[in-house]
């Protein structure tokens, strides 16, 4: 990648990817590809690359923005790119060279195409400014990537003025658009995208109010923590937001400290951080089984869906993860893809399913492992924690417990399980559980 030039993003949409409304013929005159990839994000990206590199023909990506890129164009701040370019990079830079990389490998990029449904062929509707368009693959991916929970999902009250958006689209705003939304907001969260709202605050001259977290400490860890104590912001802890006030823009917000008492804050936004749901719409029409805990498909270790015609990458399986994992996961999930058309990779038919027992855990990925000597794209057990919790993560097959590690945890820490943890040929079902020391 050394000696490419990085160019504005709008020009490489003019040279390389192609708007929707230039759809005809793109995926050749029958509308056909070998390989549909649906999001231009990291995943997708790295994903299309490799099987380029594989040796597929005609891959092409989707994506429903205007531009190529995926979030990462809307997050004018680093750390991205070491993982892939051994470099520092902000987002928008990261972005353009996945594209580049991408488009050099003879990937066909379409921005301004949202994909309506999926069904089995794989059959893709997808529509554009030319209108509907019915799209055949021999595979699909999903690399939709995630999105945080609204206002609305989270159950605050009051009225409904302007100025109310997630970290996302406070970027978007600011970045895209080069609009500042407001000038005294509070930010509802600790993660780390809570951070980089703070950060994008500063850059415009944005002081925001406070920030308010309902747990007793930071989501994120602790680097991130000192950052408002160095903006001179203030961190609430165990404090609730319970209203957004206003009529055409937010002039407020009532929220409850820990000894009970309701206050006031003058405000003119909210910005609404984390919580993020897999952008998993379109799957939930669609006849592709979905996990109740991840609320993304279920995936076997080569991120095969239910039907073995998808597959799934990126922050679609499991919110959230860093840019480089998703990243590292689409290029991984883009190699098995290729084996799977040269019919490589074992039946799916004879999986394990592995499944949560207890409250502690909140999600495991991936959810079906096959019995094979194939390398797995996927090749550990990712979990998160719903609380703060400290136990030992026991593994049962059916019915033999063992402990596989002890761990001292909090919500959001990535934690890591090899595959190697399975027996050679496992069958039934296994059932990982935290047990906690102190219950
Ligand atoms: C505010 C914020 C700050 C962040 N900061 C960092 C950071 O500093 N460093 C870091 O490493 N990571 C950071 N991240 C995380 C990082 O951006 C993500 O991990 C990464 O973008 C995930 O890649 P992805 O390909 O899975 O999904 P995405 O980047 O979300 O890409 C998904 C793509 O799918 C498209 N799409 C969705 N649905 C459809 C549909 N139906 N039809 C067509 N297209 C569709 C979307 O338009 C999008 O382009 C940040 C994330 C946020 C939100």
């Amino acid at each position: 990648m050394s000696g490419l030039t990085e160019q504005p993003t709008e020009q490489l949409s003019a040279q390389g990817p192609t708007r929707g409304d230039e759809l005809s013929g793109m995926y050749g005159p029958e509308n056909k590809a070998d390989v549909v990839i649906i999001g231009a994000g990291p995943a997708g990206l790295s994903a299309a690359t490799e099987l380029r590199r594989c040796g597929v023909q005609s891959v092409v990506v989707l994506d429903r923005e205007p531009v190529a890129g995926g979030i990462p164009r809307h997050c004018d701040h680093y750390p991205y790119g070491l993982r892939e370019f051994s470099r520092l990079l902000r987002g928008p830079a990261y972005a353009r060279r996945l594209v580049v990389a991408a488009l050099a490998a003879g990937v066909r990029i379409h921005t301004g195409v949202s994909i309506q449904s999926l069904t089995i062929g794989p059959v893709l509707t997808v529509t554009s400014d030319a209108g509907v368009r019915v799209v055949h693959a021999r595979r699909v991916l999903i690399a939709t990537g995630a999105r945080e929970t609204s206002r609305a999902a989270r159950f605050i009250g009051g009225t409904k003025p302007g100025g109310v958006v997630s970290t996302g689209a406070l970027q978007g705003l600011v970045h895209l658009e080069g609009i500042n939304p407001f000038r005294a907001p509070v930010v509802l969260g600790t993660e780390l995208v809570s951070f980089s709202a703070l950060l994008t605050c500063r850059h415009l001259g944005i002081r925001p109010v406070a920030m308010i977290e309902p747990g007793a400490s930071t989501t994120a860890f602790w680097p991130a923590r000192w950052l408002p104590r160095i903006l001179g912001i203030p961190l609430l802890l165990k404090t609730e937001l319970l209203t957004i006030e206003g009529e055409s823009t937010v002039s407020g917000v009532t929220i409850r400290r820990p000894n009970g008492d309701i206050e006031r804050l003058n405000a003119d936004g909210v910005i609404v951080s984390g919580h993020f749901r897999p952008e998993s719409a379109i799957l939930a029409r669609s006849h592709i089984e979905l996990d109740r805990h991840t609320g993304g498909p279920v995936v076997d270790q080569f991120g095969r869906c239910s039907d073995p015609d998808f597959f799934a990458a990126g922050n679609l399986l499991r919110p959230v993860e860093t840019a480089g994992w998703s990243w590292q996961e689409g290029k991984a999930v883009g190699h098995a893809i290729a084996q799977s058309l040269q019919g490589k990779l074992p039946s799916p038919a004879t999986g394990i399913a592995v499944e949560l027992a207890g409250r502690s855990l909140k999600y495991v990925v991936p959810q079906r492992i096959v019995p094979t000597d194939v390398p797995p794209a996927l090749d550990s057990f990712q979990f998160r924690v719903s609380h703060k919790a400290q136990g030992r993560l026991c593994l049962s097959i059916n019915g033999t417990r063992k402990t596989v590690k002890s761990l001292s945890t909090v919500p959001e820490r990535r934690i890591r399980v090899p595959l190697t943890v399975l027996p050679r040929s496992p069958s039934g079902t296994a059932t990982f559980e935290l047990v906690e020391s102190d219950r």
